[in-house]
């Protein structure tokens, strides 16, 4: 974690000190070092939730937290589990399936937060409770069909681009959005929660996410109960939770830097 430019930088190591086992307590997996580390970027997390809702006037139990686990092991989703968090977000199927599979019987709600291609509907239905990503007609039968025949309810969000020209983070234009979500909402299997984006890369996400404001806004007068805005990231949330945000997707803070991954 960066320095607060206050204090020389110094490494005493976690300012949590650990805390007493208590008797037959099981050495957590697969460090202790991990979890106080997790729990430690999961306490300053949740405190600039707190303290982001506290500038803008909101309640922080109005915000759900998502840690975003992509590319790191399912004891890591163990730790956070056991650490109170409830919510996580895989953005690649193989390997969010892979995990969901091994923490099976975990108290957990899976969000599926990446791009979705229709091949992969199939497999997302089994062990999604969220999919945060849906952008376009083709992926709303693909999903009410998966999630028929899985027997499972689907809560969708319809992913909104906030980006003029190339869509590169994926995501329906705004105009598009309000037939989504009719589709959505109309669809066997599928409830319409709300509404997605990516804030674009290196600009000011505040407009962007106003946008994504007006247009939730616009949604919850078709669909009352579509309320759901998961924007913000481990470097934007503020700037979301100003916006509305009642979901924030957070990976890099909680869980450190990710491996660059060669697609
Ligand atoms: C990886 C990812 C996140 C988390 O990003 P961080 O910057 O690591 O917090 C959030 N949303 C989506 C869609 C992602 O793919």
């Amino acid at each position: 974690m960066a320095g607060d430019g206050l204090t020389p930088a110094r490494n005493d190591g976690p300012a949590v000190a650990p805390p007493e086992p208590e008797a037959g307590q099981v050495t957590a997996e697969p460090s202790g070092d991990r979890r106080e580390t997790i729990r430690a970027n999961l306490r300053a997390v949740r405190e600039r939730i707190s303290a982001a809702c506290e500038t803008v006037g909101r309640d922080p139990r109005e915000i759900t937290l998502i840690a975003v686990t992509k590319t790191f092991p399912a004891s890591d989703v163990r730790l956070l589990a056991d650490l109170g968090v409830t919510d996580v977000g895989e953005n690649r199927d193989q390997e969010a399936a892979a995990k969901a599979a091994e923490c099976a019987g975990l108290p957990l709600t899976w969000h599926f937060v990446g791009r979705l291609q229709t091949n992969k509907v199939r497999s997302v239905a089994a062990y999604a409770d969220v999919v945060h990503s849906v952008d376009r007609p083709r992926l709303v039968s693909a999903l009410s069909t998966a999630a028929v025949r899985a027997g499972r309810a689907l809560r969708c969000l319809v992913q909104v681009s906030l980006e003029s020209g190339a869509e590169s983070r994926g995501g329906a234009a705004p105009a598009d959005v309000p037939a989504l979500a009719d589709a959505v909402a109309a669809a066997d299997g599928l409830e319409l929660g709300g509404v997605m984006a990516v804030a674009p890369l290196g600009a000011d996400p505040a407009p962007a996410f106003a946008r994504l404001a007006d247009t939730a806004h616009a949604l919850r007068a078709a669909h009352p109960a579509a309320t759901i805005v998961s924007a913000g990231m481990s470097g934007d949330l503020e700037q979301a939770i100003a916006c509305g945000a009642t979901h924030v997707r957070v990976g890099t803070a909680l869980l450190g830097g990710r491996q660059a991954i060669v697609r």
